[in-house]
């Protein structure tokens, strides 16, 4: 007895090849199956007497073949199968190529569908590689034959008995990844559809009929076999909605969870923030004090925060997290400030202690390597006549550290994940604050939290979480994805930024470019290259949707190229993500330090380091990246007070690449960039969203905010009337097993 739980090993038709490439698609029952939905359709709908066909014309022919045969030709090694058929009007050709297999299925007498677009051979109408499917029940022919002589064009949807699988009618067409072919899954579908009526529907009637909503058992079979476009539509209508229905309910139950928690609430000081931003060297922009004030109030709440900060490339996040950290840590606890690579973290250390000094807090750096400590005791401070930088940080041992954090000696914590990983106890943690967040995996992310309610379970208490990012979101997956999250925008950046110079670069204007870095690194100039690409092992894989004869860069080829033929006297450095942690460190380390002058890399370097010196910014194969990542790479120079120069190079010559770029010379920020890249290259680029896992058609409903805003209508309605019936709390669980967020 099969049921929508049944494992598709025990289904015949699935033999241990078929099986692994269904698993690779993570397909193990039933209803996965019925879960794979097709991308689009063939229309092979119209059933067509053979002397009316017409020359460029879809549409599918019934008739008897008459002759068939299958020779080689032998030039080109090539099979060719040849058959005629017939009907009551007339005669067409078919010809297949490379299916000698073909004749085993297909022989003369059968009577048969084929589905494809029709061509001339000369003066003979031909069928090339036609879909085909024989026509089985004999009971069917005498019928098609009188409409024929009618001269009649059969639309399937007067032929609702005619049951066809790969012709006459929408025809579903799978990705075709895994080596699935389309062919295989609807032979594999098509006859299991019957058990789609045992799927529960999860969505509450009162909301199907609000929304015009199709049942979920009528929407599965649709979207695999429509009787026509328009049911198709409603299916994928149906099934759209669900998908962001459950994110929406996912990250507003969360939201609402989270509400019902407490935090230690932090009173806004007036005083103390006003001369601290006072003693800032720069004026802070309107949307880092609207920023600033946001957190203030979440903060002033008994609720746990939970708010993004995002904002472009230099627009001033750090300032803002650490008003919050001061105001938190001024009101006596502790806050922790948890960023994606060692150098940064001791970059935010450095950041602190300047932008803090006369705070008189203690802050103490974490990492796998180090630890150091501000001194906290001002009369040592106090007692040196001449304070240089470097006197103001002493190391500790690790296990001193360790010990002053759980005794509340140190005020601010600032470090890696070493932070959460190692068994380090916080006395009174308020505030966590996570830079570059989407660098942190979902796991990391939702083990910082575990980790720290663990530790507040004495006093009950969540703490407030700030976490900051660089990567644009778009509206649309603010309100889906990041939906549970409270947002603040830094759309303004600080004044006085130097505009980059960015230029897109011909192959023909290579050596001009590089002519003008040579002059850079002459003037003590840094300069970062990036490639697509590590090595040409990377190359086969990536080659797969590329037009033919397009060169891809790759860091250890163009080191080469680079170091020995173009600049070989300069110090030349490379950089990806297969090296080890603390090579990477070091090499980055180098760069900051200005001893090597141009520094080659793939895209991990797209994350938050600052080295003003670098004003040059190089890109191999632009049109390879997402426009949102390439403002981001660019975001890397242009730090100090030197014009610096971004150049997009790109071998391609279509005009919507061209285009594309062009789109990056021109927008004000990031965000712009970012709503672009959602349009032309979905969600799927957008870094962090493939931790999601989600499947292709949630992808591309996160494009559609009038589906998202319905969706996010209908989750409020559900959760405020008390709709969650058990069916639906069941599937939210799945669906969280689904995209690993459990
Ligand atoms: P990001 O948002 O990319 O993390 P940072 O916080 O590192 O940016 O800030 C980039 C630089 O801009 C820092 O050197 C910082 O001190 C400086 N900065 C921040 N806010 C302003 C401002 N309002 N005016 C001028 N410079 C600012
Ligand atoms: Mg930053």
């Amino acid at each position: 007895m099969l049921t929508l739980s049944t494992k598709i090993e025990q289904l015949k038709k699935v033999g241990p090849s078929y099986l692994k490439r269904l698993k690779q698609l993570k397909i193990k029952t039933i209803r996965d199956l019925f879960f794979h939905f097709p991308h689009r359709y063939d229309d092979f709908s119209q059933i067509i007497p053979i002397s009316q066909l017409k020359k460029g014309q879809t549409a599918t022919i019934c008739g008897k073949i008459s002759k068939i045969k299958t020779s080689q030709t032998w030039q080109k090694r090539m099979n060719i199968t040849e058959a005629m058929i017939e009907d009551e009007t007339g005669t067409i050709r078919a010809v297949w190529f490379n299916q000698p297999y073909l004749v085993q299925t297909l022989s003369q007498g059968k009577i048969v569908n084929l589905s494809g677009k029709v061509t001339f051979a000369g003066k003979t109408l031909c069928l090339s590689n036609p879909v085909y499917e024989l026509v089985r029940s004999l009971k069917v022919r005498p019928f098609y034959y009188n409409l024929f002589n009618k001269k009649v064009v059969v639309k399937r949807s007067d032929l609702d008995y005619l049951d066809f699988t790969h012709t006459g009618r929408l025809v579903p067409i799978y990705h075709e990844t895994a080596g699935l072919s389309s062919r295989y899954l609807r032979y594999l579908i098509k006859p299991l559809l019957f058990l789609a009526d045992k799927i529960a529907d999860f969505l509450p009637d009162l909301i199907k009929k609000e929304f015009s909503l199709v049942n979920l058992n009528q929407a599965i079979k649709q979207i695999h076999f429509p009787d026509n476009l328009q049911s198709a539509q409603a299916a994928r209508q149906r099934l759209g909605f669900d998908e962001l229905f459950l994110i929406h309910l996912f990250t507003l139950k969360q939201k609402q969870k989270l509400a019902q928690e407490k935090a230690t609430t932090i009173p806004f000081e007036e005083k103390l923030i006003k001369s601290f931003v006072k003693s800032l060297s720069f004026k802070l922009t309107d949307d880092q004090r609207i920023a600033a004030w946001q957190i203030f109030q979440d903060l002033a709440k008994p609720r746990p925060m939970n708010r993004l900060l995002n904002g472009d490339v230099g627009s001033g996040k750090t300032v803002v997290a650490l008003m919050a950290a001061l105001e938190t840590a001024k009101a006596g606890y502790q806050v922790a400030l948890m960023a994606p690579t060692e150098i940064l973290a001791k970059q935010h250390f450095q950041t602190s202690k300047d932008f803090l000094k006369k705070s008189n807090l203690r802050i103490a750096l974490l990492t796998r390597t180090e630890t150091k400590v501000r001194p906290f005791d001002s009369t040592t401070l106090q007692s040196k006549v001449v304070v240089k930088r470097s006197d103001l940080e002493t190391s500790i041992s690790r296990s001193q550290l360790k010990k002053q954090i759980s005794q509340g000696k140190i005020d601010i914590i600032i470090g890696t994940h070493a932070i959460i990983q190692e068994d380090i106890a916080f006395k009174n943690l308020v505030l966590a604050i996570v830079d570059e967040q989407h660098r942190f995996g979902v796991e990391q992310r939702a083990a910082l939290q575990r980790k720290i309610k663990r530790i507040e379970d004495g006093l009950l208490t969540t703490p407030h979480l700030l976490s900051l990012t660089a990567t644009p979101i778009p509206r649309t997956l603010a309100l889906t994805i990041h939906g549970d999250l409270d947002i603040s925008l830094l759309k303004e950046m600080p004044k006085g930024r130097q505009k980059i110079i960015t230029k897109i670069v011909v192959p023909a204007d290579r050596q001009k470019t590089y002519n003008f870095i040579k002059k850079q690194v002459k003037q003590k100039k840094q300069v970062f290259v990036i490639c697509p690409l590590i090595d040409e092992s990377e190359k086969l894989s990536a080659r797969g949707g590329l037009a033919f004869g397009s060169e891809i860069k790759s860091v250890t080829q163009e080191y080469e190229k680079l170091s020995q033929k173009v600049f070989p006297k300069l110090k030349i450095a490379m950089l990806h993500g297969k090296l080890k942690p603390k090579e990477k460190e070091e090499i980055m380390k180098k760069f900051k330090q200005g001893k090597t002058d141009i520094l080659i890399s793939t895209s991990v370097v797209e994350v938050g380091i600052d080295v003003p010196n670098a004003t040059v910014m190089l890109i191999e194969g632009s049109d390879r990246f997402g426009l949102a990542q390439l403002h981001q790479f660019r975001g890397r120079i242009g730090r100090g007070p030197d014009q610096s120069h971004c150049f997009l190079f790109t071998d391609s010559k279509a005009k919507k690449t061209y285009q594309r770029l062009k789109a990056v010379l021109k927008a004000k920020d990031g965000f712009e960039l970012a709503e672009k890249d959602l349009k032309i290259r979905g969600p799927g680029d957008f870094t962090g969203i493939r931790q999601w896992g989600l499947p292709d058609l949630t992808m591309a409903s996160l494009n559609d905010l009038e589906l998202i805003q319905k969706t996010r209508l209908a989750v409020q309605q559900v959760l405020e009337n008390n709709l969650l019936t058990p069916v639906l709390e069941k599937k939210l669980k799945q669906f969280q097993k689904l995209i690993h967020l459990e």
